[in-house]
Order: structure tokens, then sequence, then C-alpha cells
């Protein structure tokens, strides 16, 4: 069973609706340190699945029982995984929103893979060092409690299941660790090759070998019996392979991206001043900040519908998209900028400004425009470009 645990797909943003995109067809488990676990709704016919055919081959409910409980145990392992990954990027500084567990996996949305090899690389080893510790933890059991013979129901999976979790811990390190994206070894490849600087080019050697693996493992699909997994796992990293490649090209953090110079406005600055301030220049979206603290963002489009429906003399803070109520969007300075440039693609409320917040303040803005601007200069450079005014 392929384990997606590399696909930290891209951090969701808050956004007007008040809620912020998780994984569609998944609902909340519940919490582990901090964040947010979620069951893809695919999960239960999936297990149910297992549980009843292993019932109906051995002709005993107790088998059913005895499934579930493998496959349960196997998944706490691919979250243990995933949460490896995400301590160790907690500790760069790089936040988490949720864990969604899916049939073919675990998926941990991260702000991003890690911001420097360095980082990207213990990142990408920390979820097979749980697998690792797991294993050993496992094999110590076995050895000091060897399988009981004979036992029967409980006994019989409790005699079981260190031997399964050794095996399936083995199995997670080992496919974690091929050298392809979106494997946890793609990661560490690519970290590896980036050691020295140019990630871009280290990306496409990684999407490369990458791809070379996914044809090995087709033909390794044609000869074996086993044949419809090599294939599925082929399709798998070849996909994986292409969408690295194709987000190496915005490939930075948001800090390199984003505008420094912008106004901000005070809670009971009035609509009046807001209005002046964006017909002087080209910002539309203002900061509400006070005392330094961010509050909330007015955007144009609320501004002009205001002015006509409450008067030039509304203060700002009665009109604009409140932090507290999750309606503005906000990344740390060291998210992926791709995830940025996606959530602003996909936002559903024409959301066209993202604020850059560390410790609390304001320290940079993303905007379609300055989005635009930076990609222009990249495709120039042909890799991802500095910082824009
Ligand atoms: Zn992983």
């Amino acid at each position: 069973m392929p384990e997606q645990a590399g696909a930290h797909s891209p951090f969701a943003l808050a956004t007007r609706a008040g809620h912020v995109d998780s994984v569609s067809w998944s609902f909340r488990i519940g919490r582990l340190f901090g964040i947010q676990v979620r069951l893809h709704l695919t999960f239960l016919p999936w297990i149910a699945f297992w549980a009843y055919s292993a019932w109906k081959e051995a002709g005993d409910p107790t088998a059913a029982v005895h499934a579930a409980a493998a496959l349960l145990a196997l998944f706490a392992c691919v979250l243990l995984h995933e949460f490896g990954h995400i301590l160790m990027a907690r500790r760069f500084g790089i936040r988490t929103h949720d864990v969604t567990l899916l049939p073919i996996g675990g998926v941990a949305r991260m702000e991003s893979t890690g911001n420097t090899p360095r980082q990207e690389l213990l990142i990408a080893l920390a979820g097979p060092a749980v697998n690792v510790v797991i294993a050993a933890f496992t094999a110590l059991l076995l050895w000091r409690f060897p399988a009981p013979a004979g036992g029967l129901d409980l006994d019989g999976l409790q005699g079981d299941l260190p031997t399964f979790l050794l095996a399936a811990n083995i199995y997670l390190l080992l496919f974690n660790l091929l050298p392809a994206f979106p494997m946890d070894g793609g990661r560490v490849l690519r970290a590896v090759l980036s050691w020295r600087g140019d990630r871009a080019r280290a990306t496409r050697i990684a999407a490369f070998v990458g791809r070379v693996m996914a044809v090995l493992f087709a033909a390794a699909g044609l000869f074996q019996h086993a044949g419809n997994l090599l294939f599925f796992i082929a399709i798998f990293i070849w996909i994986g392979a292409g969408r690295e490649a194709a987000a190496a090209r915005v490939d930075t953090v948001v800090r390199a991206a984003m505008v420094t110079g912008f106004a901000v406005l005070d809670p009971f600055d009035t609509l009046a001043d807001a209005l002046r301030l964006a017909s002087a220049g080209t910002q539309r979206d203002f900061p509400v900040v006070a005392r330094g603290e961010l509050l909330g963002l007015l955007r144009y489009e609320d501004l002009i519908p205001a002015l006509r429906g409450s008067g030039p003399g509304t203060a700002v803070r009665d009109t604009m998209r409140a932090v507290s109520r999750s309606e503005v969007g906000i990344v740390s300075p060291n998210a992926s900028l791709g995830s940025v440039a996606r959530a602003i693609q996909t936002s559903t409320d024409g959301m066209t400004t993202i604020l850059v917040v560390e410790d609390g303040r304001v320290v940079g803005m993303v905007t379609t425009e300055s989005l635009g601007k930076f990609l222009a200069a990249s495709d120039a450079l042909g890799h991802p470009a500095g910082p824009v005014a």
C-alpha cells in the first residue's frame, strides 16, 4: 500500500467563509500536537471490506476484528510517520494545517517542505525515522516475548500484531525512501542535490530520476505476478515527478516575493481616508493595524459598496474583513510561494491579497499583481526572481 506521506499538499488559507479548505470528503476525528487529524470517507468502506474479506476467508468473525485492528494499527504508524515530518517542520517554523488519512496513506498539508536543503533533508528523513523506531521497538518486543504458540482469538491477535507491524514498518520505510517524488526519498535526493544552491536544477534531476524509476516499475509490472500494484506505483511516481517539476518554477518562499512597501490603515480611520489612500496609489487592499497588531484587511471590493451604503464617515473597522473571524488570508514568510499562488488562483471569494505575518505583525503582502510581476521576472531569468518592489 503506497503511503503518500511525501505528497505534502499546499497549505490552504483561511478564506472569507471562515473555514479552511481541507481534503474533500474527509471529516475530523481529533487533534494531535495541536493539529487536526482527518479521516477520508473512503476509509470506512475500505476497512469494512478488509474485515469482511478476512471473515469470509477464515470463516470466523474474530478474523474480521483481527483484520480491522491490524489495519488501524498500520494507520496509526502512518499517522506517526506524518507527525515525524510535521514536528520536525515545526522546529523550523513551518506550520501544518491538517493531516488526512486516506486508504493510500497520509497527507499532511504543510506550508512548505523545507526552505533550505538542510531543513528539507531533516523534514523528509523524520518520517521514515519514525518507522525505524517502531520497527525496532516491535522487533525488540518479538525478541523478548515470542508470539504465543497455539493461542486463540485475542492471544492470537496479540501474538500476530507485532509481527505484522514489524513487516509493515519495514515496508513503509523502504517504500518511502524510494528516490522519487512524491516519496520522502525524492525530497532527500533533491535536498542533497541542491546542497550547494540551484534548487531548480536539483528538482529537475530528482524529477528525472523519479520518471526513470516509474518506467522501471512499469516494466517490472509486466513480468510480475503482482503487476497491478507496480503499475499503480509507477503512475503515482510519474504524476508526482511532473507536479514537482512544475512547482519548481515558482519554488521559493513567500519572503522572496512579497511586497514590503505598503500603506496600512488604523481601525478608526474612515472610509474617506481609505478612499484617498487607494486613489493616491496602486494598492487596492489595506491591512488594518492597531499598535502593531494586525486586526483585518480592508478590501477595495468592500470599500466601494460600503461608501455607498454606510457613507464615507464609517470607521474602517466596521467594513474590514477581520483576522479574528478568519476572513483574511495569512501566511508566514516561510510558506512556499507556489501554495500561496494556488490559494489566490482558486479562491472562491475574489481574494487578491494575502498578508504575510511574522510574530503577529504584517511584514508584507502577496497580491495578484506582485505575483504576476514575480512570475514574469522568474520566466525571464530562468529561475525564481528576487524580491519584488
Ligand atoms: Zn513521509
